[in-house]
């Protein structure tokens, strides 16, 4: 998508980020616009069919949360606005140094998490209880991060000593201990909401002008003063595109838990309605109305029970 006094920098599965131009058409390197766009994910496919209002849900949700969490670390955002085309679902915001980490935390065993604990009895290297199951609880938020893979390739799950290494032991032990705070907040919110946060994954970054680069010029985060250094809460926030949301009521440790978002759309996808084969090599059909409105209501009714606010769709 072009906008008008913008260049685009990067397209992402549901994202887009433009940075904005001066008068005199040179590139304003200080913010940058971060856009939503109404695409979904499913079992690894872009599908075809956008989600109405998704974008504009998520971006709203988002800054709801940045609100909620900003005691805990100072957030991103500058300004909501924006381009007509683009109003509701975009943000501009900080341009960031970010960490090259991506910070996430587990509140419940599922996923990748609970394979490394059927094969190790622990998730990123920490010890936890036996006989957890699929679903369970954890006595306490576990940060288990993993890499910023590029474009194409899936983020790899590493140890908090390789976050060290990456980062330095400060800023690791900082970035620990927010994720999991932000994840613990964000449940304890939540909870009184009918909703589970099961694990999320949060970005960090910080002002450029505190980061030396090297001759190669990539940033030196090792010279950066822990402790000093203010870290920034970045990117999207507790959103069904970066968080495991479960339905409280339906929790039931022991097999795998209904995803608050994205069930209709999965359980449509793999009837016998939709014709596809998730085995084979063609991507999904098209989405009828139907799962179309249901997987639309879902993402609202999440903004809408957490938030306590009506969505308004700005279209
Ligand atoms: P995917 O499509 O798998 O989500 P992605 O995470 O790289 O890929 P997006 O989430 O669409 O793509 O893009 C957001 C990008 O913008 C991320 O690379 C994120 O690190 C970066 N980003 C977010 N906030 C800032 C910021 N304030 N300053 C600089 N970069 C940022
Ligand atoms: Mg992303």
């Amino acid at each position: 998508m072009t906008l008008e006094g913008h260049q685009l920098l990067y397209s992402g599965k549901v994202r887009e980020l433009y940075a904005p131009l001066h008068a005199d058409g040179s590139v304003d390197t200080s913010r940058l616009l971060l856009v939503a766009s109404d695409r979904v994910s499913a079992y690894d496919h872009i599908l075809d069919t956008p989600i109405p209002d998704k974008g504009a849900v998520l971006t709203q949700l988002s800054l709801w949360w940045f609100d909620q969490l900003a005691d805990l670390a100072p957030h991103h955002v500058e300004s909501t606005d924006v381009p007509e085309q683009v109003a509701g679902r975009a943000v501009y915001v900080r341009r960031l140094t970010m960490l090259p980490v991506e910070c996430v935390a587990r509140a419940y065993l599922t996923g990748g998490g609970l394979a490394e604990y059927a094969a190790t009895g622990t998730v990123s290297g920490v010890p936890l209880p036996s006989g957890l199951v699929d679903g369970s609880r954890l006595p306490e938020p576990v940060f288990t991060p993993s890499t910023k893979a590029p474009v194409g390739q899936h983020d790899e799950p590493i140890s908090v000593d390789e976050v060290a290494r990456l980062v330095g032991p400060g800023l690791a032990d900082r970035l620990r201990g927010l994720t999991v705070e932000i994840l613990a907040r964000g449940n304890d919110i939540a909870a009184g909401r009918g909703i589970l946060i099961a694990d999320t994954k949060v970005e960090f970054g910080v002002d450029p002008a505190a980061v030396p680069l090297g001759g190669d010029g990539e940033p030196q985060w090792s010279r950066v003063d822990p402790d000093a250094v203010e870290i920034v809460l970045a990117d999207e926030v507790l959103t069904p595109d970066s968080s495991r949301f479960w339905r409280a009521e339906d929790w039931t440790p022991g097999r795998p838990q209904t995803s608050y978002d994205k069930q209709v759309l999965r359980d449509w996808l793999t009837s016998p309605a939709s014709g596809w084969d998730r085995a084979g090599d063609a991507p999904p059909p098209a989405l009828p109305e139907a799962v179309l409105e249901l997987t639309r209501a879902r993402y609202v009714e999440a903004y809408e029970a957490l938030t306590g606010h009506t969505f308004t769709p700005t279209r």
